[in-house]
């Protein structure tokens, strides 16, 4: 279990900040400091560096899918603002390759067409998109995460249920979600915590998943 401090820094009223940084606070504060609950998450400290991640929190089954998938000529990539805007039409065939993710309803805002993404200016708030490619170079997936100060979280995460069935070595997801845990440790020095919502809220399913790629159960405390 980490315990995770509840001063858990997100650098709210810095000087810098854009008059959109207060916005976005207030909505992600909900998902950074939800008391009581069991969060699944990466402590950054940790680990070494990235490939220590990898060797340490990846189990030798999930590491071998990893290097087969990475074989079979698929690629991950963070992407940019302007890369994402000009691809809108990909991820709206992501969002919409299936009606049901994890025995649930998909949320009805997967079916609007996604729109343009201004590019955020603040260093310490954004959000920062990562995508999966197949060997044609079709976007297949994609993880969007939160970024706040020392921590980091999963905004949203799909993949194209036609490819992620194609896919001979199970979820491509398992590398996409390392080039995410890559990023961040080796191109942003200040997050501490990376965190994908919950864990134990009822869907087996996914916290075996998230335990695969090294999530772990975190608690809020006072340290
Ligand atoms: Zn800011």
């Amino acid at each position: 279990m980490i315990e995770l401090n509840n001063t858990i820094n997100l650098k709210e009223n810095i000087p810098n900040c854009t008059p959109h940084c207060k916005e976005f606070l207030d909505y992600i504060s909900g998902y950074a400091r939800p008391s009581e609950m069991t969060l699944a998450v990466v402590s950054v400290e940790d680990f070494k560096d990235a490939d220590d991640f990898f060797a340490r929190a990846y189990g030798k089954r999930t590491q071998y899918d990893y290097r087969k998938i990475a074989e079979d000529g698929y690629t991950f990539k963070k992407l940019t603002t302007q890369e994402r805007n000009s691809r809108l039409e990909e991820l709206y065939a992501i969002n919409t390759s299936t009606d049901q993710r994890q025995g649930g309803k998909m949320n009805e805002t997967y079916y609007e067409y996604p729109k343009p993404r201004e590019e955020d200016t603040c260093p310490h708030h954004f959000v920062q998109i990562y995508g999966a490619f197949n060997l044609d170079g079709i976007w297949i997936g994609y993880i969007d995460m939160y970024f706040a100060g020392e921590w980091c979280c999963v905004k949203h995460i799909l993949g194209h249920q036609k490819y992620l069935n194609a896919c001979k070595r199970g979820s491509f997801m398992v590398n996409l979600w390392f080039c995410v845990v890559k990023d961040v440790m080796e191109n942003h020095p200040e997050i501490n915590y990376i965190q994908y919502h919950l864990m134990g809220v009822g869907n087996t399913g996914l916290d075996e998943w998230k335990k695969r790629v090294g999530l772990q159960e975190g608690k809020i405390v006072t340290l």
